[in-house]
């Protein structure tokens, strides 16, 4: 039991692909009794004006994060940005990039369903999305709603899911030049959910990390959903090897994921708020190193 309380630093809202707005999303983390919570949405920073009055009105602490989708070397990459510049110009010149590569790429996934025979209109996905980035779990939640599948998992299993038969890639962001572009802004740059690097054997992952941490990455979300707790404990060591700082998070995406919770994802995760001052304590040096 932490006695300083407990946070979540990994979150979607509607500026992304998750279901509540960002003041719900906060009234949510309230209630359930967090200390902090971190709004990181995929590629956009656009949730964290309305996420920050929402936590004055609540009382409740706003890390502000972003989530980038990254060309890794293995399964899916993606970097989370804490605390940076929402008025950086580097940073928004990268954003530029990967929104265009994410809107060319939502076509480019509605003419493979199309030629299998599922016909999902660009206008249902830019309703549904309110303004927000697009992505699968929104072309997901079109092919249940129009009854070609039953859930959002079958609709990534049999098609979605990085090398089905209606995947296209999304982004052109190297690793160093996003953790380059988060210290520019800077924020603290973290490894999101090393899980989805699928690093089999496990091994693979030092050696990732170790080129990473040259670019100048500073941490690892150890504590996730989806991470046993033997791969957590996997991932604490690499923190210790290569003087990380180690973070935590739900991914919670509300009704776009019903089965993860705030703050304790599926029921495994208690992030305490000590990770919240570690991260802070490792701004201070990245915003020394870079003065
Ligand atoms: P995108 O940004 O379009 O690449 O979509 C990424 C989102 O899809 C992330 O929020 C993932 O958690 C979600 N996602 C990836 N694979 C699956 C899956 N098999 N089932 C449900 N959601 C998934
Ligand atoms: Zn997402
Ligand atoms: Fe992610
Ligand atoms: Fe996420």
């Amino acid at each position: 039991m932490s006695d300083k309380g407990f946070c979540d630093l990994h979150t979607h809202t509607i500026a992304s692909d998750g279901s509540d707005s960002p003041s719900d999303l906060i009234k949510k983390a309230k209630e359930a009794g967090l200390r902090a919570v971190a709004i990181t949405d995929h590629d956009t920073l656009a949730g964290l004006t309305e996420a920050r009055d929402a936590c004055s009105k609540y009382e409740i602490e706003l890390v502000p994060g972003i989530e980038l989708s990254l060309l890794g070397p293995r399964g899916n990459m993606h970097l989370l940005g804490y605390y940076i510049d929402p008025d950086s110009k580097e940073l928004q010149k990268v954003l530029d990039g990967v929104q265009k590569a994410r809107a060319e790429r939502n076509p480019k996934i509605l003419n493979l369903l199309k030629g299998l025979g599922i016909d999902i209109k660009m206008s249902e996905l830019e309703q549904m999305a309110k303004g927000g980035q697009i992505g699968r779990p929104h072309i997901a939640r079109a092919m249940v709603e129009k009854g070609y599948v039953k859930n959002v998992s079958q609709a990534f299993d049999r098609y979605l899911k990085k090398d089905g038969p209606a995947y296209a890639p999304k982004s052109i962001l190297e690793p160093k030049e996003a953790i380059e572009a988060i210290h520019k802004a800077g924020g603290v740059a973290v490894l999101a959910h090393p899980i989805s690097l699928e690093p089999e054997p496990l091994t693979l992952l030092d050696g990732f990390i170790k080129t990473w941490t040259q670019y100048g990455l500073d941490g690892i979300e150890c504590y996730y959903s989806e991470h046993s707790p033997d791969f957590t404990e996997y991932c604490l060591n690499l923190c210790r090897k290569f003087g990380l700082i180690t973070t935590g998070g739900s991914d919670y995406h509300g009704k776009a994921k019903p089965y993860i919770k705030l703050g304790v994802g599926k029921g495994n995760l208690s992030i305490p708020y000590e990770l919240v001052e570690g991260l802070k304590e490792r701004l201070q040096s990245v915003r020394n190193a870079d003065s």
